[in-house]
């Protein structure tokens, strides 16, 4: 099997994907079986068509979107997996961290103290415990967002179309908007979810409610995040993710009321160590299923 890994990754990895096959180096994917991507290469038509031998391709991470034809693939035979599981803690960790630094205005007191101002007094937060946090999306991260904030003592609300039963309260998009103090999303970015918050939904919040958006950019309206930030409707946003990225024009940049982050959900040693295991026991299924498919032409061919 000749494995590309075409954007850097652990190198421990790297050792052990040398006892699967041989490693090939950038440019060479003419020549490839397998190539394991994250998310600066774009595997588009062209790329997939200069691929011809490339049976599987590997996505290092959680969305698929620099895979950008998955129904080219799948016409050609090429298998797309990646390693959604790896990162669920961490993106939910970071929602606390968003939700708790707001709460406690964290980034003004930091600001302010470094500046040698004391302001404790103004300095009034509020507590999680109590507060209902609507969750949109109840999967993978939706759950491990909800099982902390049980924890927290929070009462959870949850929307998701596609969840039948769940031990969190499942309820409309509707009511949870309308119930919740803080507002967290976990949804992928696709049609059925581009924009699924927008003048509408801002409508029905209520007032000085909080939006944590760790999912991915374009499934809140830029526009009306921002006009809600300014008017105060919303009372602040603790953003992960962005329509653009890097961001070049953000207006947001300039508001006092939301906490950006560079989309640093997965951003932790362990989900690295976790993604880098799940590459290696993906590639051992995939060259496991090989072989057993040779074994079989083999016995067929014998009878
Ligand atoms: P998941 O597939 O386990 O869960 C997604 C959930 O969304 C599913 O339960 C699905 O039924 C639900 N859903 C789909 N369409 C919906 C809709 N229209 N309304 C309500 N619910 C809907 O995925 P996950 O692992 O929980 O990840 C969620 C998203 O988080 C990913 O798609 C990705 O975009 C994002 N993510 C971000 C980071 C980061 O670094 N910030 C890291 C990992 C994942």
């Amino acid at each position: 099997m000749k494995i590309l890994i075409s954007d850097p990754i652990d190198d421990k990895v790297v050792k052990e994907l040398k006892n699967y096959g041989k490693l090939l180096s950038k440019g060479e994917e003419a020549k490839a079986d397998v190539i394991i991507v994250r998310s600066p290469t774009k595997v588009d038509k062209d790329y997939i068509d200069k691929a011809k031998n490339l049976k599987l391709i590997v996505r290092a991470g959680s969305g698929l979107d620099n895979i950008m034809d998955i129904d080219y693939c799948t016409k050609k035979g090429i298998k797309v997996v990646n390693t959604p599981e790896a990162s669920s803690i961490a993106v939910a960790e970071l929602v606390f961290a968003h939700m708790l630094a707001i709460a406690r205005n964290m980034v003004y007191c930091n600001n302010t103290i470094k500046k040698c101002e004391w302001r404790k007094k103004e300095l009034i937060g509020f507590e999680l415990y109590g507060k209902t946090l609507g969750i949109i999306g109840l999967g993978r991260i939706g759950n491990a967002v909800a099982e902390r904030a049980e924890a927290f003592g929070m009462n959870i609300l949850a929307y998701d179309p596609f969840v039948r039963s769940s031990e969190y309260k499942l309820v409309e998009l509707s009511q949870l908007l309308r119930k919740s103090d803080i507002i967290t999303l976990h949804v992928p970015l696709n049609e059925s979810t581009k924009s699924m918050i927008d003048k509408n939904e801002f409508r029905l919040m209520k007032n000085g409610v909080v939006i944590i958006n760790t999912s991915r950019g374009g499934i809140i309206n830029d526009d009306e995040l921002l006009r809600n930030l300014k008017n105060r409707r919303l009372s602040f946003a603790g953003l992960d993710v962005f329509r653009e990225e890097p961001p070049e024009n953000l207006p947001l940049r300039k508001l006092d009321n939301v906490i950006l982050t560079p989309h640093i959900g997965a951003q932790t040693v362990e989900t690295k160590r976790r993604i880098g295991k799940l590459i290696v026991e993906k590639l051992k299924l995939y060259s496991r299923s090989l072989n057993e498919r040779q074994d079989y032409v083999v016995q067929k061919l014998g009878k």
